[in-house]
């Protein structure tokens, strides 16, 4: 049962089926083409779109927007400090404007950057800086009904192969994503984490932690990992950080926040921290505010402490638990166990007629906004070309916005769209950017004939 209650409502109306048809249509069968006001429950993404609370709304009455030394900037510092762990903040204005500080100062032309598994902006980040982003998940990580309760992990087997290849000069950074977001949003282990800086120590990299959804990895961690059942989230989380020498954060996910982001540096870094300090000023802004308004510092700085405190994280990452188990129940064929932000329904299996030149990810999406105004993405084939992956389709659900009643709705709409899998046609592209990387968010479909 939720912990908190609605006082303020914001309508939403599912579209009779012409037009939804039709707004599907007009969008060149493109999701990230629909007005949002088409969109009856939207689970698009998990980033920035969750629910504020009160607490928050108050905070940014006071936000403080003072150029330099704002009181805000001082209350996010204290909230980094006490929930996270690291001294020195350097703020941006999200997550990927906090990886290109960062990133830009530890990689260089040549070197190696390994990952359990790299976010698409944090590649994009390592090959801008002339490196190479080489990902080390474990092999339970593509098995998708294997039940190994850490699929998130960061295979040392893996990472020792391209050290002894590349050899260990060439690898001054080591980044462990928590949860690992391309990876189904599976959890990391602290054993895993432990060895991982243990690693990176002894090749004498500096070991990161993308720390995006760090209070989802610690629910995890105390569900799953014995050491740690009767620790606390915030517990855990602190502990889990400690390893690290920096952090790259993005607010709009565990900082229940719609903007923000930021780096972290470990004291004592202090070469780190001042070269961060000075990219940021660059970049995102001076080094107390960083792309930021004082009001969305405010938030952030509640946002943060409010992730780790009972009974949020819980309740947030049962919910996702019980759509996949709600989908599973209904013979849609999902990715399991289910991730802290997101459930994965695996279109070559649900849609096996269609060839997979013929996107069936992409058909499934579009037929999920057909049959229930229901909105997911792509991350197969279509979002990624060139790549043998499996056409899976995302469901992320956004933080404290929707209810039981949502996550009924979404898996009757899915089963629906699995008893009919027969009369539903593959994609072809008529029209797509230049940036083959970008295409998903912009290109134009039509059914094949
Ligand atoms: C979202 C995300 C980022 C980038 O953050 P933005 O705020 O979207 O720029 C980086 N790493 C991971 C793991 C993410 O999920």
């Amino acid at each position: 049962m939720r912990s908190y209650k609605t006082t303020m409502v914001d309508p939403v109306r599912l579209l009779p089926r012409e037009d939804r048809d039709a707004a599907l249509a007009d969008a060149g069968y493109n999701v990230f083409n629909l007005d949002s006001a088409d969109v009856f429950v939207d689970l698009l993404t998990d980033s920035g779109t969750g629910t504020m609370s009160n607490d928050q709304w108050a905070a940014m009455m006071q936000g403080d927007e003072a150029y330099a030394g704002g009181d805000s900037f001082a209350d996010l510092e204290a909230a980094v400090s006490d929930v996270m762990g690291f001294e020195n903040v350097v703020p941006a204005h999200q997550g990927r404007g906090a990886e290109n500080v960062l990133y830009g100062a530890l990689v260089s032309e040549g070197d190696t950057i390994l990952n359990n598994a790299h976010f698409d902006t944090t590649r994009a980040h390592v090959v801008a800086n002339g490196g190479d982003a080489v990902d080390c998940p474990v092999e339970a990580a593509t098995d998708m009904d294997s039940d190994d309760p850490f699929k998130g992990d960061f295979s040392l087997d893996r990472a020792r192969a391209v050290v002894d290849d590349v050899g260990a000069e060439n690898v001054p950074v080591v980044v462990l994503t928590i949860t690992n977001n391309s990876m189904a949003g599976q959890p990391v282990s602290v054993d895993n984490t432990r060895a991982v800086a243990e690693f990176a120590d002894d090749i004498d990299a500096t070991f990161v932690v993308d720390a995006c959804r760090f209070a989802e990895n610690a629910h995890f961690v105390q569900q799953r990992e014995p050491e740690f059942a009767d620790d606390s989230v915030a517990a855990i989380a602190r502990e889990q950080l400690s390893y690290a020498d920096a952090c790259v954060m993005s607010g709009k996910k565990d900082g229940l926040v719609n903007i923000g982001g930021f780096v972290g540096i470990r004291e004592g870094r202090d070469e780190l921290h001042e070269q961060c300090r000075q990219r940021g000023i660059l970049y995102e802004g001076f080094s107390t505010y960083g792309g930021m308004s004082g009001r969305d510092i405010a938030a952030f700085a509640v946002g943060l402490r409010e992730a780790v405190d009972p009974p949020y994280v819980a309740e947030r990452v049962e919910q996702v638990q019980r759509l996949c188990e709600a989908l599973a129940d209904r013979g849609v064929p999902v990715y399991q166990p289910a991730g802290g932000h997101a459930v994965y329904i695996d279109a070559n299996r649900a849609l096996d007629h269609i060839p997979r030149d013929q996107y069936p990810g992409q058909a499934f999406v579009c037929e999920l906004y057909r049959e229930g105004g229901v909105r997911g993405v792509e991350l197969g084939r279509f979002a990624f070309p060139d790549t043998d992956r499996r056409d899976l389709v995302r469901l992320a659900v956004p933080r404290r916005m929707y209810g039981p009643d949502h996550v009924e709705h979404v898996a009757d709409t899915a089963e629906a769209v699995c008893e009919r899998a027969d009369e539903i046609s593959g994609l072809e592209i008529v029209e797509e950017p230049e940036m083959e990387e970008l295409r998903h968010f912009s290109a134009e479909l039509r059914p094949v004939e």
